[in-house]
């Protein structure tokens, strides 16, 4: 038995039958000591409905109700595991929720009542798409205080990166406009059965209450899809299918019209953005 009194994973894994899928992007992670740190990683637990993505065997479910969640809703596409979440349902009555879905599907708006935060170790092949789903709703701020998630390394340092570093782009930009966001930790892949190809990391993104300067955020995405999409070109060539003269408008906001894109920051990204709306 662990703490919770819950038997260990490896054990509830091999009890249930839950060979990992890659095509789910199944790494589960064993050792509670470490799901417990990720769960902290969230700041307070008590007092918030904190939603998970792919509980998978529930390493990280229950370490997020241990370090007391008053409520996890985890989501979760494999059916397979839903009698290993039915028993950590039964240990804390009334405070899991699970709901068998593609989390890419889910209309968080309408189930989500109250305070909430996102908390998940997430499936490598959908973990940018739901993070650009999350930054990207309709309204703002949106129905999350927080998002503390894993992802491959690689992906965390584009996400915190800043203008001038080798993995700054565009998800760099979206993240860092709507978020503070911070890479907290590593987690080597020794820690995952089965281990994948590459180190993981923890991100946190707290969303900023309004996003600064205030443009149109599709704008903001089409500016930097120009950008980045000819990353190598100077900004007065790679921005001439937004703007007619792109000179005429980066000097007055004293950007140099022979920078690139990748040394560009966030605020200058967002006020070119302003300026495709006038
Ligand atoms: N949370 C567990 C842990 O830390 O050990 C498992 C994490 S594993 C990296 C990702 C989990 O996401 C798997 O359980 C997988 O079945 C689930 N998953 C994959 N695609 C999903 C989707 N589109 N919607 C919801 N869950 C998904």
């Amino acid at each position: 038995m662990d703490d919770d009194g819950l038997p260990p994973l490896r054990e509830v894994i091999a009890t249930h039958g839950l060979a990992a899928r890659k095509s789910l992007g199944q790494n589960f992670l064993f050792d509670l000591n470490l799901t417990r740190r990720i769960a902290r990683a969230a700041g307070k637990l008590e007092g918030y409905t904190i939603v998970e993505i792919g509980p998978g065997p529930g390493g990280l479910t229950r370490a997020l109700l241990m370090e007391g969640a008053t409520k996890v809703i985890a989501v979760e596409r494999d059916e397979r595991t839903l009698p290993a979440l039915a028993e950590i349902q039964a240990a804390y009555p009334g405070r899991l929720e699970v709901i068998n879905a593609d989390a890419l599907e889910v209309d968080w708006a309408t189930i989500i009542k109250g305070p909430a935060k996102i908390v998940a170790n997430l499936p490598y092949n959908v973990a940018t798409a739901l993070l650009v789903g999350w930054l990207t709703p309709k309204e703002w701020p949106p129905w999350f205080s927080s998002l503390t998630l894993m992802f491959q390394k690689e992906v965390a340092m584009r996400i915190a990166a800043k203008a001038g570093d080798d993995a700054y782009g565009r998800l760099s930009i979206l993240s860092q406009w709507r978020c503070e966001a911070t890479k907290m930790f590593d987690v080597n892949r020794s820690a995952f059965t089965p281990p994948p190809k590459i180190t993981s990391s923890i991100v946190h993104l707290v969303p900023r209450a309004v996003c600064e300067p205030p443009c149109k955020m599709e704008l903001l995405e089409r500016i930097t899809a120009a950008g980045f999409g000819q990353r190598r070109k100077m900004l007065r060539s790679s921005l001439k299918g937004v703007f007619p003269n792109p000179e005429a408008v980066l000097e007055p906001l004293g950007i140099d019209p022979t920078t690139r894109a990748e040394q560009v920051s966030v605020a200058d990204f967002a006020r070119l953005a302003m300026v495709l709306d006038t």
